[in-house]
């Protein structure tokens, strides 16, 4: 491992980037030049832009930034995975040839400014560097209040997660290696990286309105990304539910004695709003539990498939003629055609 001119990896998920990209990539670009020539970088560092399936020029775009700009690399992913699978995908990608990997997104939000100091924090010898936002003055009330609702219900339930800190990271070459045997589905990658251990610290820095583009992240999506989160890590909400069954329990043998006495002493009526009441409530506890258990029995489901999370199409490491990739698929099978015809 080089700590003093490592080799750097920034990789950077995109999905349907292509207002920002072009901005991304000259800013990043110019942050790597200047590390370079300050020898903080080996020159030899790359920009690794993840293409997670856009349907619109994002890959154009990368593929031919990468013939001109010597830092820009890509991966073009078969299909869209979705943002943690795609920076996985980069991250298993570059820890092939790095020292050290830096994670963040398409957009511009994080400053890229303290990327110098996550370098200087890994010459220091730490080997996970955490991107930590100072406050969310750029997020609206909605996204603060939820996002701090969650971190909070993460740390109750006593899931170890780094509080106000997204994708935005460096991890050295050995926590890259020990995050790939992490073999889980369903990733939750903030909480995987505390959990692999190693030298850690924290970078404060602000973080900014988006570029250009819109947010990737729609509510439905937020929402199931929270709930990832916490049944991925948490067995919490099975126990609140058994605690609840058992409270209930203990209740109605409370509540049966009180019947049979009333009974004994003869003073009972038709009881008729108490059992109504009784059966919706047990009724729909009942199905809210075996709701969260099935959850769970999804999961294990899902995770005993051990399906392949990611494809990749196209390789730009490898790849001699980026260019190539972007003449559109229906001429060549129409050519086809035509020269079948011929025939
Ligand atoms: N992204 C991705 N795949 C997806 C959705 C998002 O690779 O299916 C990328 C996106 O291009 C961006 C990053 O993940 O670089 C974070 O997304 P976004 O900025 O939209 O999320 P927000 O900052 O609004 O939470
Ligand atoms: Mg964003």
């Amino acid at each position: 491992m080089n700590r003093t001119q490592p080799h750097l990896t920034i990789v950077i998920p995109c999905y349907n980037e292509q207002e920002v990209l072009n901005e991304t990539i000259d800013q990043l670009t110019l942050v790597l030049h200047q590390l370079t020539l300050e020898k903080l970088l080996a020159p030899s560092s790359k920009l690794l832009f993840v293409d997670d399936g856009s349907i619109d020029n994002t890959w154009k775009i990368i593929a031919r930034s990468s013939t001109k700009n010597k830092y820009v690399t890509g991966l073009r992913l078969a299909r869209n995975v979705g943002h943690q699978t795609a920076l996985l995908a980069g991250l298993e990608r570059a820890q092939k040839d790095c020292d050290c990997a830096i994670s963040i997104d398409a957009d511009l939000q994080d400053d890229i400014s303290v990327i110098r100091d996550f370098v200087e924090k890994y010459q220091d010898g730490y080997e996970v560097v955490y991107g930590v936002r100072h406050s969310r003055k750029t997020d609206t009330y909605f996204k603060r209040t939820t996002a701090q609702s969650f971190y909070k219900l993460m740390g109750k339930l006593g899931i170890n997660l780094v509080y106000n800190h997204a994708d935005y990271r460096l991890m050295s070459c050995r926590v890259l290696k020990q995050l790939s045997k992490y073999r889980e589905v369903n990733l939750f990658l903030r909480g995987i990286v505390p959990m692999i251990g190693f030298r850690s610290t924290e970078v404060l820095y602000d973080r900014k309105e988006r570029y250009a583009g819109e947010t990737k992240y729609p509510l439905k999506k937020m929402l199931s990304f929270a709930f990832n989160g916490l049944t991925s890590f948490s067995v919490a909400p099975i126990r609140f539910i058994t605690m609840i069954g058992f409270t209930l329990f203990f209740l109605s043998g409370i509540a049966g004695t009180y019947a049979i006495i009333q009974k004994l002493f003869g003073v009972t009526d038709a009881g008729w709003t108490s059992l109504m009441i009784s059966i919706w409530f047990i009724g729909g506890l009942q199905l809210m539990g075996i709701g969260i258990i099935g959850e769970y029995i999804g999961r294990v489901f899902m995770e005993t498939k051990k399906r392949p999370k990611y494809a990749i199409d196209v390789d730009l490491y490898t790849n001699k003629d980026p260019l190539s990739y972007l003449k559109p698929k229906e001429n060549q099978t129409l050519n086809a055609k035509k020269v079948q015809w011929k025939r």
